[in-house]
């Protein structure tokens, strides 16, 4: 068998730290939705990345998403035209800080967006989604560190807003985001992620987005583990894919 290259095998590591940490959690592999945040991949990466069989990509900024998501889907469509081996539809993802000005134009190209953090944004989402004939899966993003560098609503104010999202027309209010504390333990990470999956299980049992609401998107490449521990189905994944943020690169977190 041909050698594997260095991106396949790290996406076998990481598939292997998902069965693991679902394991211990007396969870489902299957359970767990993997994207890959490609902020810091080469087009090319993200190309060999969809051919191994990653389907949901994520970015996080704006600009990078609307360059990016049409070339790579053009490739793929491309192949496809000529190619049995069916890839599936590519599902991007907008996973960081999100600004009114920018909805209209990230709007056609993604299929979940991980980061609303607050009414105003929601708001320009529903009429820009009304415009497009959509109803979008939005998750409510939660800043339970209380950091302040973090983009996200506090957690007291988060189970209003996510109600007043839900009863918007053109959204469907899907979930919750968390990023876990920068500079802390093990153990406070998780508490952390605990704490957001108990605000998720509150607006389950008050039917918040009745049947949308399904995802709980927390846990990156050096935490994840503790976030399936914690229920995560949803993980967001860049370096332990693509290697380490290059030292050039500008700070995107
Ligand atoms: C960059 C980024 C990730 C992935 O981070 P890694 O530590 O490289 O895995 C996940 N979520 C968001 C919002 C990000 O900006």
């Amino acid at each position: 068998m041909a050698k594997k290259s260095p991106l396949a095998e790290r996406l076998d590591q990481v598939h292997q730290r998902i069965a693991d940490a679902c394991a211990k959690a007396r969870r489902q592999p299957s359970e767990v939705m993997l994207v890959a945040v490609t902020k810091y991949a080469a087009p090319e990466q993200i190309r060999e990345l969809v051919q191994l069989g990653v389907t949901d990509l994520g970015e996080n900024k704006v600009q990078q998403l609307a360059q990016r998501a049409p070339q790579i889907n053009e490739f793929f469509a491309r192949r496809q035209a000529v190619d049995e081996n069916q890839i599936g539809r590519l599902r991007w993802h907008m996973v960081g800080h999100l600004q009114r000005n920018k909805v209209k134009q990230i709007l056609p190209l993604v299929s979940l967006i991980h980061s609303v953090d607050s009414l105003r944004l929601a708001e320009e989402l529903n009429i820009q989604a009304g415009k497009l004939g959509r109803r979008v899966p939005v998750l409510l993003q939660i800043n339970a560190s209380e950091e302040a560098s973090k983009s996200g609503v506090a957690v007291g104010a988060s189970t209003h807003l996510a109600e007043q999202i839900a009863s918007m027309e053109n959204l469907a209010m899907s979930g919750v985001m968390t990023m876990g504390p920068l500079e802390a333990s093990p153990a406070q990470i998780q508490a952390i992620f605990a704490r957001v999956r108990e605000i998720f299980e509150e607006m389950r049992w008050q039917k918040i987005g009745g049947n949308d609401l399904r995802y709980l998107s927390m846990g990156m490449s050096d935490d994840f583990e503790l976030a399936i521990a914690e229920g995560a189905n949803v993980i967001r994944i860049g370096s332990a894919l693509f290697g380490p943020k290059p030292p050039d690169a500008e700070e995107v977190r």
